[in-house]
């Protein structure tokens, strides 16, 4: 494995492959890396010619400092699994490297993406993660981004940033990865308690309570407040939101209709940590 931490190297390298067929593949993650950022390395190696991976703890989308401080860093460890799954590049950057002095900071017109859940209860978050992609994507010229299911509304907001921007570069979205419990794999999870990582589970049991509900329960509201309620008594102390949206619109769903593509959307806080999950609930 190749490690680049200037920007200008990186590019360097990289020329030959850019616009070539021997495609780049790209898979953008924020380090204490689990099997679900491996996964995604994965698929790249399988469709890619080179995978490049970075681990960049991106300041501008933290809109709590808090979360920013105590994000896991575990990089010994990370360059280990990457080396083992035989990443051939890691991008390792500074934040000067990524935003250096006279970097123009822009912002995306992201409508009613950026209106609701993440973008409503993480304010500018979804600008900072534009920032930081369009950075990337231009330091690499990816043909292809690979992208966590996990980060389901981040999918999309990446989506309309490559359709804004009009940017040569196709993403390819991975199913989520979870613990045998049923926890999704995140890095945040580090930072749990043995009880409430005991607990958190429960995260993902009232997404599959909704999925098994869903048929019968055709009255949407009262869904997520009994799902809701189901979380709070399960431990966590605070949830932002439990939603069920039309997956390609992203709209609030009202009516079960096996036609429409439906997707459980959650986010909650245990032990003072925030985690979020989704589940598809019909088959699209
Ligand atoms: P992060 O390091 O959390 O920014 O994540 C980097 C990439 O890994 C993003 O595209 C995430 O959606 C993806 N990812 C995070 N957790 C998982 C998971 N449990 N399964 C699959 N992909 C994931």
């Amino acid at each position: 494995m190749i490690l680049f931490q200037k920007a200008a190297e990186i590019e360097r390298f990289l020329k030959p492959y850019q616009h070539s067929s021997k495609t780049i593949g790209f898979v953008p993650t924020m380090g204490a890396l689990h099997e679900g950022h491996l996964s995604l390395l994965h698929l790249s190696k399988e469709q890619c010619y080179i995978t490049v991976c970075s681990i960049f703890i991106n300041p501008t989308q933290f809109n709590d400092p808090k979360d920013f401080e105590q994000y896991p860093k575990t990089l010994t460890n990370d360059l280990q699994l990457l080396i083992q799954h035989q990443a051939d590049v890691l991008f390792l950057p500074s934040v000067e490297e990524m935003y250096p002095q006279g970097f123009q900071a822009t912002s995306y017109d992201l409508g009613y993406l950026e209106e609701v859940l993440e973008g409503k209860f993480r304010p500018g978050h979804f600008q900072g993660v534009c920032q930081v992609i369009e950075r990337f994507l231009n330091i690499l010229q990816p043909q292809f981004i690979f992208m966590g299911q996990k980060d389901f509304q981040q999918c999309k907001v990446v989506q309309k940033l490559i359709e804004l921007k009009h940017l040569p570069v196709k993403m390819i979205t991975g199913k989520t990865l979870r613990e045998k419990d049923g926890l999704a794999m995140s890095s945040r999870n580090l930072r749990l308690s043995p009880e409430a990582r005991r607990k958190a589970t429960a995260l993902y049991t009232t997404l599959l309570f909704i999925k098994e509900q869903l048929p019968y329960e055709p009255i949407f509201t009262r869904l997520k407040e009994d799902a809701t309620e189901r979380l709070l008594k399960q431990g966590f102390e605070k949830v932002d939101y439990v939603e069920i949206l039309n997956a390609e619109t992203f709209q609030p769903a009202t009516i079960y209709n096996k036609q429409v593509p439906l997707i459980a959307l959650a986010a909650a806080y245990i032990d003072g940590v925030r985690l979020i999950d989704n589940m598809p609930l019909t088959d699209y």
